[in-house]
């Protein structure tokens, strides 16, 4: 039954990782993971979450009863208030909700598999959905896979002076079927480390607002981007200061090194309560056709956390942490290659915000680095700065000298 099968192509993050893990070679340095890495190159599991799962274990009240089909109440609610802030007029007024959702891609698929089936019309396959040149690879698939039929890239990297192009950003806001719906990375872009200034993002609201457009954004690096929490939130809660109806897919992944436990929320801004009440609705139908009801560890250890003043102000701590250690390699290696004089300019190494580096290697230096140095990056050039440790600093800013001056 299966003899018509064709063999998919491997995901490439995750190929990249299984190629690093056979290689022999002592010295080898993995930069593509999407993940945090101490000085060690070890995962961090944060000091607390060790607590607050002890605190789990230890809790007889709690059990393994299903959660409801919207998953943790506790956990929805303290996740919007984290990207909308506590005070916001949006939560005061009832038409916020959440869903928690199988990390940020389950929230991202949640909402696409919404929107195809009730935005625009219904089973409106054709609406345009937009995302930004370059992006994370999976925002393709997944709107795709939820049925969308035409998604396109919009303007939002300059290759040439390696930062954002607003004004193609603009103009493609401009000129798009009015209703189609943009895809926008609310902070530490993946994988450009380029995100728009408050400025440029009022400008891009502008359009937005004027033209109909539909923000549904990605909230995967709340924490890294700045090392403040609602700094890293403006975007949206300027978005939905001025009014704006969206979606905001959370993830937990990185902020809380929760990858493996799948937490994510998908924070959904409606018009008024009436609205938001009909769309949970759906979305409990669409949920429980896909996992029925989500798992609870995850979304425990993030309730507990964000619901304790204490506990919370760790975490902030915690997330500090990261971010800190990232803009310490981000400042090392770029002060690396000025002093090995490596051809270029390196200002982005430090311009750039969040986990990753878009390098700007080009495809064959890439090569270069794989197959001769066994550093192992995106063919498009992205670093995560967390691969780098101050051991292994030096052996990677010799081999981007190497790659580009061979
Ligand atoms: N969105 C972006 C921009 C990401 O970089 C990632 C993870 O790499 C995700 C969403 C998905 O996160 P999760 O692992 O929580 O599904």
């Amino acid at each position: 039954v299966f003899c018509d099968v064709q063999q998919a192509a491997p995901v490439a993050v995750f190929k990249l990782t299984q190629d690093f893990n056979n290689d022999q070679f002592p010295n080898k340095v993995n930069l593509g993971v999407g993940a945090y890495r101490t000085d060690e190159g070890k995962p961090w599991v944060l000091p607390v979450v060790k607590k607050v799962e002890k605190l789990i274990v230890h809790d007889d009240r709690l059990n393994h009863e299903y959660l409801p089909i919207l998953g943790l109440p506790e956990f929805r609610s303290s996740s919007s208030k984290i990207v909308l802030g506590d005070d916001s007029p949006a939560i005061r007024e009832d038409r916020v909700g959440g869903v928690q959702c199988l990390g940020g891609t389950g929230a991202l698929k949640m909402g696409a598999e919404f929107l195809r089936r009730f935005y625009n019309g219904s089973n409106n396959t054709k609406t345009p959905v937009y995302v930004s040149a370059p992006t994370w690879e999976n925002h393709n698939a997944v709107f795709s896979s939820a049925g969308f039929e035409d998604v396109r890239p919009y303007k939002y990297w300059d290759a040439e002076k390696r930062g954002l192009d607003l004004s193609g950003f603009l103009r493609d806001l401009e000129s798009c079927p009015e209703r189609s719906i943009f895809v926008l990375h609310a902070c530490a872009h993946n994988p450009t480390g380029t995100d728009p200034s408050q400025e440029q993002w009022k400008q891009i609201a502008e359009v937005m607002m004027r033209r109909k457009l539909f923000a549904f954004f990605d909230s995967a690096y709340q924490g890294f981007a700045s090392g403040n929490l609602d700094k890293d939130a403006w975007a949206v809660c300027y978005f939905v200061s001025m009014g704006i109806e969206m979606f905001c897919a959370q993830s937990f992944s990185k902020n809380f090194g929760l990858y493996n436990e799948r937490v994510g929320n998908l924070t959904i801004v409606a018009r008024d309560a009436d609205n938001l009440k009909r769309v949970l609705s759906q979305m409990e139908k669409i949920v429980r056709t896909t996992w029925s009801n989500p798992p609870s560890q995850g979304a425990r250890i993030v309730a507990i956390t964000l619901n304790s003043p204490e506990l919370f102000s760790e975490w902030k701590d915690n997330v500090k942490t990261m971010a800190d250690r990232v803009l310490l390699m981000r400042a090392q290696l770029k002060a690396k290659l000025q002093s090995l004089g490596t051809p270029g300019t390196w200002d982005h190494i430090t311009d750039q915000i969040g986990m990753f580096s878009f390098t700007g290697l080009n495809s064959k230096q890439v090569e270069y680095m794989v197959k001769e140095k066994h550093v192992y990056l995106m063919a498009s050039g992205r670093i995560n700065m967390c691969g780098l440790t101050s051991k292994n600093i030096d052996y990677v800013a010799e081999s981007i000298h190497e790659a580009v001056t061979t």
